[in-house]
């Protein structure tokens, strides 16, 4: 058996395990001999991490929950193969995940994004189960409590573990938040929400779906957010920004004749 390389009691992640970069953020989080997967990342990876996780001597007949923390290709396009893998295991996401997931929508997922040639497979699969905001996944004695994010995507979820909150695509380390892009259903107001939530909390920890963990930060969030505010009144975030104040400016400028060069 290899050494466990436990991130916190009852949590590994397996970029961290495999001492190197797979993809996305892969958590393994175990209670007694059950335990759980947050993403699976892309398709091939999963046999490798599957392979590492029998070498931690987990039994794979005790995987109880395969989640998707939203429906985007580099978190998921693993999930078919996983759930394949780990027959015993139920895949769980939000609503709004299951039916992209489930139809094989290629732009939600952004598997196709024909203006930069990104074309990959996708392969479909229907979640066993949705869970939502206040649904609680149970792995031996340890609760995972599951809170809806949105904003990067609306079927954003994370879940907090006593201090530990899984954080998604929300905040990153340095500071960066999740893609916001109009196709994926991007909102920047909710997205505000969803940060002030995390900075409000009691939770400690930050354990996000790409890079390492970090503290949950007031200063980080609170720069993060006051960025995010600017975007919605920005034109280089398109449709998602709110307003554009330029516009107001000039329709005022040309109504009052004021020469405006
Ligand atoms: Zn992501």
């Amino acid at each position: 058996m290899r050494n466990r390389r436990e991130l916190f009691p009852h949590v590994l992640e397996m970029n961290h395990q495999a001492r190197r970069r797979l993809g996305c953020c892969v958590y393994l989080v175990h209670s007694q001999d059950e335990w759980l997967l947050i993403d699976v990342g892309y398709e091939d990876t999963v046999r490798e991490i599957i392979d590492l996780i029998r070498n931690l001597d987990f039994q794979l007949s005790k995987c109880r929950y395969i989640v998707a923390t939203h429906a985007d290709a580099d978190h998921v396009q693993g999930l078919k193969l996983a759930k394949e893998l780990l027959p015993s295991a139920q895949t769980v996401g939000h609503p709004l995940a299951a039916a992209p997931l489930a139809n094989g929508d290629r732009i939600l997922t952004y598997a196709e994004i024909p203006a930069q040639g990104i074309s990959i497979n996708m392969p479909l699969v229907t979640l066993d189960a949705t869970i939502n905001e206040g649904d609680v996944l149970k792995i031996g004695d340890l609760e995972l409590t599951t809170w809806n994010t949105p904003g990067h995507t609306q079927s954003q979820l994370a879940f907090r573990m006593g201090s530990l909150l899984f954080s998604g695509d929300n905040i990153f380390r340095d500071g960066c938040v999740g893609n916001i892009d109009a196709h994926h259903g991007s909102d920047i107001a909710d997205f505000i929400k969803s940060l002030e939530r995390i900075r409000d909390s009691e939770v400690e920890w930050l354990l996000p779906s790409h890079g390492p963990a970090f503290k949950n930060d007031r200063k980080l969030l609170n720069d993060t957010i006051s960025r995010l505010e600017k975007y919605q009144h920005m034109a280089d975030f398109g449709t998602c920004a709110v307003d554009w104040p330029l516009l107001d400016e000039w329709e005022d400028e040309l109504v009052s004749g004021k020469n405006t060069r």
